[in-house]
């Protein structure tokens, strides 16, 4: 299935949250009661693995956020978080790539995130791996560079389970086949240079390699 639409979900691990707080990077506070942060990001921004990665250059650092990805059936309006992972059809793994230091100064200007979040190349996107039913909030994953443990997430840490991503976002979006979501990084995210290799890796979730230029 070809990937209609790029939903990406922010803060959705705490110790995330706290580590770009504490970077100085973010002073905003979760919204737990108007629900997750959601952006988006063009499909044009899809690096498949195996590929290479061209990151932006002259606008400061580039960091790698390993995230969880689903891709649903569709599901339409309205979704009940009893039905939602009813649209599942793949899980894999990918990068949230983020000009950190633009998006620092984007976020205290109060202006959107695209520039920081929805440039080329910033969507590598791992293999998608067929969703069997499998407990998505007991999933661990890792994020290395240069074979270096960079972030070593677990599913279950999620502020927003998949199923209440899907909830909401179906309250603004009919959603359909192809869609997909980044459901958020773990703490441990850092800058990418130019001849880095990238690997994800989890069970059920495959591995999944790039090489940055
Ligand atoms: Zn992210």
């Amino acid at each position: 299935m070809s990937v209609n639409r790029i939903f990406c979900i922010g803060k959705n691990y705490a110790e995330h949250v706290a580590e770009l707080a504490s970077l100085g990077l973010d002073d905003a506070p979760p919204l737990p009661d108007e629900g997750c942060v959601v952006f988006m990001k063009p499909v044009s921004a899809i690096v498949e693995a195996g590929t290479e990665i061209v990151l932006p250059r002259g606008f400061g650092s580039v960091h790698h956020e390993a995230e969880m990805v689903v891709q649903l059936t569709g599901g339409g309006r309205d979704i009940d978080i009893s039905d939602a992972l009813d649209s599942v059809a793949g899980i894999t793994l990918g990068l949230d790539l983020t000009l950190r230091d633009l998006q620092a100064r984007l976020k205290r200007q109060g202006a959107p995130w695209e520039r920081a979040k929805a440039f080329d190349g910033a969507a590598p996107l791992g293999d998608f791996q067929p969703y069997l039913e499998q407990d998505l909030q007991a999933l661990s994953f890792t994020c290395h560079v240069n074979g270096t443990l960079r972030q070593h997430g677990h599913t279950r840490d999620m502020l927003y389970p998949v199923a209440r991503q899907i909830h909401l976002l179906s309250q603004l979006w009919s959603l359909e086949p192809g869609d997909v979501i980044y459901t958020g990084t773990p703490a441990g995210v850092g800058p990418l240079v130019p001849g880095d290799e990238v690997t994800l890796e989890g069970e059920a979730l495959g591995r999944h390699v790039w090489h940055c230029a």
